[in-house]
């Protein structure tokens, strides 16, 4: 019981926590407004003609906090307090979604493997339910079922594993570009930037530690060592 609180329950207090800092850490810098003027728009577009990226584009989308680079369709989509907004926060998302634009350009392998791994992940995630509910409809399956939803984890631990090292490095070339193009002061400024990066970075530490921490206890119960 001690185990199944610590594997389950831990992580998610930890990603609620880490989504809390993001959150926080965003509210605040987002109403800081960086010197040099920029929006995120500008920002990313600067960024990405620079570094001599002529064929992505950047676009604004609906979701708060949904700023993502999308390989696949070579775009940069920015949410709208990001899109619009001079703020230091703004500026360092816009950054850090260019650091992953920059990253496709290069073949950064970890990207690459990312990218790789994403159909499977995709079809797991939607198999997961499906798995759970039918081994407790059908308790017979018993250890098949638990054998498929370590699979399952294994899987989505890889996943968010690959994905530490692609976060990490969007980050790091973020600060470096916005620093080298002054779109960002040093000192306040690229305080505010490294408090946002930073926060969002350990939500994804959270996400891989949650899939970990379910991985580690179905192999626990697969190998009947629940420690009972
Ligand atoms: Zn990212």
């Amino acid at each position: 019981m001690m185990l199944w609180i610590l594997l389950m329950i831990g992580p998610v207090l930890l990603g609620l926590w880490a989504q809390h800092r993001v959150k926080s850490a965003f509210s605040k810098w987002k109403q800081v407004a960086a010197t040099s003027g920029m929006t995120g728009a500008q920002a990313a577009q600067k960024i990405l003609t620079a570094a001599n990226i002529h064929d992505v584009e950047v676009l604004e989308i609906r979701d708060m906090l949904g700023d993502h680079y999308d390989p696949a369709k070579k775009r940069l989509c920015l949410s709208p307090e990001v899109y619009g907004s001079s703020s230091v926060a703004a500026l360092g998302i816009a950054a850090h979604e260019c650091g992953h634009a920059i990253q496709h350009q290069k073949a950064y392998a970890p990207l690459q493997w990312r990218m790789a791994v994403v159909p499977s992940t995709m079809i797991v995630s939607r198999a997961l339910p499906f798995i759970i509910i039918g081994a407790f409809i059908f308790p017979a399956l018993g250890m098949k079922a638990i054998m498929a939803v370590a699979v399952c984890y294994a899987v989505l631990a890889v996943f968010q594993l690959i994905t530490l090292p692609v976060e990490f490095d969007a980050s790091r070339r973020a600060k470096i570009i916005l620093k080298e193009m002054g779109m960002i002061q040093a000192g306040t400024e690229a305080g505010g930037v490294d408090k946002v990066l930073d926060a969002a970075a350990l939500t994804y530490v959270a996400a891989f530690v949650a899939v970990l921490g379910q991985l580690s206890y179905y192999l626990m119960v697969l190998t009947g060592n629940r420690g009972r």
